[in-house]
């Protein structure tokens, strides 16, 4: 039986030893017993038997369709969304095995799974289809966000002996998607708002009574078809006009169920399904455009508290991305390497020319390289997120409780790092890698039933959905050049060391891993120095601690960031291949057999950061000196 857990040994190696489940499990168990499972071997053995009957259902239920389910797409039928009817069996399938419910907490009916498990069942399903993939996250993805939601907002009540949740707001929403009985959405993007939130025009209004309603418009929702929506909403009209961003401020979520089933199976629906999108690719997957007409909803938080919800809820999604590009690097590279093992010219199979080879061997460094990462972010996330659960309920002394926030703190922080970069690299991996599949076979590459294309067409989306790689570029700048500006004597200190280690490291690899961190940090100083050019020069006489409340006063973030904005995705690209080789290392230190994948893939980085390198420290001036003689003449007109 094929099985893409069983065929995969990079992903095995996790399972066996990559993880440490044991942290995860001191999380996720709060105790064994006859309520959960009697020790953590029998915990492990049902993480692996779980995630091996995904990717049993992976490789034999979903794959072998997955041209079929491409090819008819879903559609609008009477006002709703009609899945292609493989999809739906496969949806089916997946109520009766009860796998929406893999990471809901046991007491909301779940199996109560770490979230890396479902992490890594998202890489499983992409592999196979990613409409699939996609609408099977916005089942229990959206139940764990009303979970998290109820939570933050404190409507969720927990047993302070065990931990055990006793009462959440939304435990009938999430236990009808635990059922398979519904599924949810995210509602974000409007016709005029994408990537610029501070813009949402969707109004969230209060009637006398204090009822709440939502009445706008909605594009590109993924499953829209679902009965929950978070949504956001406009409830305040904070924006200031001389700053872009003041507009998130006045946002705030909402619930709103998108209809009602009465019991005479008649539908009630108060979201109206415009249109069902005709796009590239994801042709499996609903993607809706909507109308909210004073549609009912419930508040969720406080008014105007919307945007840091969605934050909430994008950073999982996000990581979560990143795992489904695994799967499609996956994909690409499997169906690549098959083929050219195959397929002959002159005088041998193509895999044997070195060309083809290096694309290979590249193709596999990279999806063992993003897969480093995505584990590492969601491992993190998840630690980060159940300590601050534990925060809640147990009751530390004052010294565990400091203990226990460093360790929240030292988790939040690492997932912060990974969080942009694994959403950015797996989106530009996944085009890459789909690409370069579709080239290995050629002609026959161009042709629907070798599944290359559609990888390609799939992947496209990737860099657009859950904040474009434009905009994660911009978040990975932003929080690494603010911490240095907040420490500049923490960052003076780092370089040394860091230079100090590329020279004296014991290890080779530790020596490599520095000097890549160098040039990354060299980039950044360049760039910090050149963004505060005139400022610094105007502090560099005053004591280094000066400088943070110095660099800040006064700061015009258009005109003094003009430069780091222009290399952001330069930038981002160091740190992602600087953040995968010291995951790689870590792996290697502790496991030898790991050090042949981090050498490939320094051999890679190395290379490729010196030109970032480059190109960071020596292009740009022209252009934005064109930009802001052409911004001056508009700001005198403006002003
Ligand atoms: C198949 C599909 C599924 C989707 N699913 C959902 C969903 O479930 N829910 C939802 O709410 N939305 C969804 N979206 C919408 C998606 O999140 C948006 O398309 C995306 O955020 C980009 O917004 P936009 O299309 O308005 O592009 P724009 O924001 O107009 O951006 C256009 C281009 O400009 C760049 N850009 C914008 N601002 C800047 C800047 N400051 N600096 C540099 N570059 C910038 C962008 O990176 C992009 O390249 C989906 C889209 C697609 C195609």
């Amino acid at each position: 039986m094929a099985n893409f857990l069983k065929d995969n040994p990079d992903l095995e190696w996790y399972l066996a030893q990559g993880i440490d489940w044991d942290a995860l499990l001191s999380v996720t168990e709060r105790r064994f017993g006859p309520e959960s499972f009697a020790d953590p071997d029998e915990a492990k053995q049902f993480y692996r038997d779980s995630l091996e009957m995904i990717g049993q259902l992976a490789a034999e239920e979903v794959a072998p369709h997955a041209l079929e389910i491409d090819r008819i797409g879903s559609r609008m039928q009477d006002g709703e969304a009609v899945l292609p009817p493989r999809m739906q069996a496969i949806f089916d399938q997946m109520r009766e095995l009860e796998l929406h419910g893999l990471a809901l907490p046991r007491e909301l009916g779940g199996q109560n799974a770490p979230m890396l498990l479902y992490f890594a069942s998202t890489e499983l399903f992409a592999r196979a289809d990613v409409s699939v993939m996609a609408h099977w996250s916005f089942h229990s993805g959206i139940a764990l966000a009303l979970l998290l939601y109820s939570i933050r907002e404190g409507t969720t009540r927990f047993d302070p002996e065990s931990g055990a949740i006793l009462e959440t707001r939304f435990a009938r929403q999430i236990e009808e998607i635990r059922r398979g009985e519904a599924s949810g959405c995210m509602d974000i993007t409007e016709p005029d708002a994408g990537s610029d939130m501070a813009s949402l025009k969707a109004r969230g209004e209060q009637d006398e009574q204090g009822a709440w309603s939502v009445t706008g418009q909605k594009i590109f929702i993924t499953s829209g078809q679902g009965k929950y929506h978070l949504v956001i909403a406009r409830t305040e009209s904070s924006a200031k006009e001389e700053d872009p961003v003041s507009g998130l401020g006045g946002l705030s979520m909402f619930l709103v169920p998108a209809y009602e089933d009465g019991p005479d199976g008649v539908r009630r629906r108060f979201v109206t399904i415009d249109r069902i999108e005709e796009k590239m690719g994801h042709h499996g997957s609903a993607t809706a455009a909507l109308s909210f007409d004073q549609a009912p909803a419930e508040l969720i938080g406080k008014r105007g508290e919307g945007f840091s919800y969605m934050l909430m809820l994008m950073n999982n999604a996000r990581i979560s991305v990143g795992f489904e590009c695994v799967g499609i690097c996956e994909a690409a590279y499997r169906l690549a390497s098959s083929y050219a093992a195959e397929r002959r010219s002159m005088g041998k199979t193509i895999d044997r020319h070195e060309l083809i080879a290096d694309y290979l061997e590249e193709m596999r460094t990279d999806v063992q390289g993003l897969r480093a990462l995505a584990m590492h972010a969601g491992f993190h996330e998840e630690m980060g997120r159940k300590l601050e659960l534990q925060k809640l309920y147990s009751g530390l002394s004052p010294l565990e409780q400091k203990r226990l926030e460093r360790e929240i703190a030292a988790h939040r922080s690492r997932a912060r790092r990974a969080t942009p970069l694994v959403k950015y690299l797996g989106a530009e991996k996944a085009v890459e890698l789909s690409r370069r599949a579709l080239q290995i076979l050629g002609g026959n590459g161009y042709i629907r039933e070798y599944g290359a294309e559609k990888l390609v067409r799939d992947a496209l989306v990737m860099p657009i959905y859950e904040g474009t790689s434009q905009i994660q570029a911009l978040m990975a700048m932003k929080d690494t050049l603010a911490a240095v500006m907040k420490s500049p004597q923490g960052f003076v200190a780092r370089l040394a060391q860091t230079r100090w280690r590329s020279l004296s490291a014991k290890s080779s690899l530790e020596r490599r891993v520095a000097r890549l961190q160098l040039l990354s940090l060299s980039a950044q100083q360049h760039l910090l120095a050149r963004t505060a050019g005139a400022k610094f020069r105007e502090i560099g006489t005053r004591p280094l601690s000066e400088w943070p409340s110095a660099l800040l006063s006064s700061w015009d973030p258009k005109r003094d960031f003009a430069v780091a904005l222009l290399h952001a995705e330069r930038l981002t690209r160091m740190l992602a291949d600087e953040l995968v080789a010291e995951v790689l290392l870590e792996q290697a230190e502790r496991h030898p057999e790991r050090a042949e994948l981090c050498e490939r893939w320094l051999e890679r980085a190395e290379p490729r950061c010196r030109f970032l390198y480059d190109e960071i420290t020596t292009t740009g001036s022209r252009l934005l000196a064109r930009l802001a003689e052409e911004e001056e003449p508009e700001a005198r007109a403006a002003g």
